[in-house]
């Protein structure tokens, strides 16, 4: 188990979330603690998050959106199969994406919550 001091709660490291900068770290945090949430719910398990924070290059190389959540550190990129839109909804995302109903992407966006498939 990581530290308190290497991140923002005690199951995620700022390394695991993407190194975000000091700017992006309080919604970094916040993203964190949702996802804390969903590991209870998952049964208190690791969580592997795939992608998290984004640097604008980084996201342009993955192809990322270009307003995408990834960039100001509110969202995080789940393995499909380990947490079900459901899951992710009680874990309180705003956004979730996701694939034959798995949560593949989770985020803390402000603004109404969204839901969308990707397509497989
Ligand atoms: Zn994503």
């Amino acid at each position: 188990m990581a530290s308190s001091s290497s991140g923002p709660t005690p199951h995620f490291t700022w390394a695991e979330l993407g190194d975000p900068p000091i700017a992006h770290r309080v919604h970094a945090r916040h993203l964190a603690r949702h996802l804390e949430t969903l590991r209870v719910i998952l049964g208190d398990r690791p969580l592997t998050l795939l992608s998290a924070y984004r640097s604008p290059e980084r996201n342009a190389a993955v192809g990322g959106a270009r307003h995408s959540q990834h960039l100001h550190a509110r969202a995080a990129d789940l393995r499909q199969g380990v947490a079900t839109v459901t899951q992710a909804e009680r874990a309180g995302f705003v956004g979730i994406g996701s694939v034959r109903g798995w949560a593949v992407h989770v985020d803390v966006r402000p603004g109404p919550a969204r839901r969308w498939d990707y397509p497989t």
